[in-house]
């Protein structure tokens, strides 16, 4: 059976569009083997604004079936919660969005704006993502939202986001496979793991071989603000380009899946408490890993401390 699928773009920059591009198998082989059929994304639909206009009517008045609708990019609400910085046909994009998730079997969250708002959604154009705020839960939508099949929106954060999760989670719900979630809506299969796990800089962090310049093979957790082992994501799991990582190139996880990303304080440098990390990986300990780092430091074989050995 088709599956319908409509776009929608909100407060952001594209970029999970643009990622999406890059799939493997490409966009429209990927489509064709899951019979998904596209009624609408902004940048692959040619159709005029009056059929694009009538489609979200059919939609919204139940005259034609939706089934997944993506949504990239933020919910804008400003100014004073009217959403008309951002309008599609003389309304306001906010109001779509409400009504044609009302209408879908399957809402993705498609992108950390729309999982979260991401970077509009501290400032005056009141970005929210679908159904949370941040860490906040609630969002635009509402923490009791469901979609007709009685799902919350699944969020797929990453800025961009992963375009093996979102081919992923489409082969999933058309497939009829469950996807568990965790407290921020993101599926298991592909938020459970750190993005730490499957860095090839992990003997460097293991012995803490700790990198103050960008350029070497060492680790980037101790100065240059890694946010590896903090945050969860498939960035070492499924290769970008099925090729490479930000980490293995030597570039910090800036931490894009994160609820509450971009992050207060600067990138690529680590807050520290008297040279031990203020934010330490996951579920460790202060006191442990004050022992445990010292003794590991000391343990550390030469050809790490020189950095002879490759990442
Ligand atoms: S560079 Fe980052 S992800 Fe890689 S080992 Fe160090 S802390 Fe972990």
């Amino acid at each position: 059976m088709t599956a319908t699928l409509y776009w929608l773009q909100g407060g952001g920059c594209g970029g999970d569009t643009h990622s999406f591009l890059n799939v493997d198998p490409p966009v429209v082989d990927l489509f064709q083997t899951l019979k998904v059929e596209l009624l609408w994304h902004p940048a692959l639909s040619n159709a005029s604004p009056k059929t694009h206009h009538a489609l979200l009517e059919a939609i919204v008045n139940q005259e034609q079936a939706l089934d997944v609708l993506c949504v990239e990019g933020a919910v804008i609400r400003g100014p004073g919660g009217t959403g008309m910085y951002d309008q599609m046909f003389e309304k306001p994009k906010k109001d779509w969005a409400s009504a044609l998730a009302r209408r879908a079997r399957f809402v993705l969250a498609v992108g950390t704006c729309a999982s979260f708002g991401g970077i509009g959604a501290q400032g005056e154009i009141e970005a929210t993502g679908l159904q949370f705020t941040r860490e906040k839960a609630g969002g635009f939508l509402g923490s009791s939202f469901r979609s007709q099949a009685g799902l919350p929106a699944l969020n797929l954060p990453g800025c961009p986001l992963h375009p093996e999760v979102l081919s992923g989670a489409l082969s999933a719900l058309v497939s009829g496979v469950s996807l568990p979630l965790d407290e921020f809506q993101r599926p298991l299969e592909w938020y459970n793991l750190m993005v730490h796990q499957g860095c090839t800089r992990n003997e460097y962090h293991e012995y803490r071989v700790e990198d103050r310049s960008f350029g070497e093979r060492g680790c980037l957790f101790f100065h240059l603000g890694c946010n590896g082992p903090l945050v969860n994501g498939p960035c070492n799991k499924l290769l970008w380009n099925n090729r490479s990582s930000k980490t293995r190139v030597g570039v910090p996880c800036v931490g894009c899946t994160r609820p509450d990303f971009p992050q207060d304080y600067p990138f690529f440098e680590t807050r520290n408490i008297e040279g031990i990390p203020l934010e330490l990986p996951n579920g460790v300990s202060r006191p442990h890993y004050m022992a445990y780092k010292g003794m590991a430091a000391a343990a550390a074989p030469q050809r790490l401390k020189e950095r002879t050995t490759l990442v």
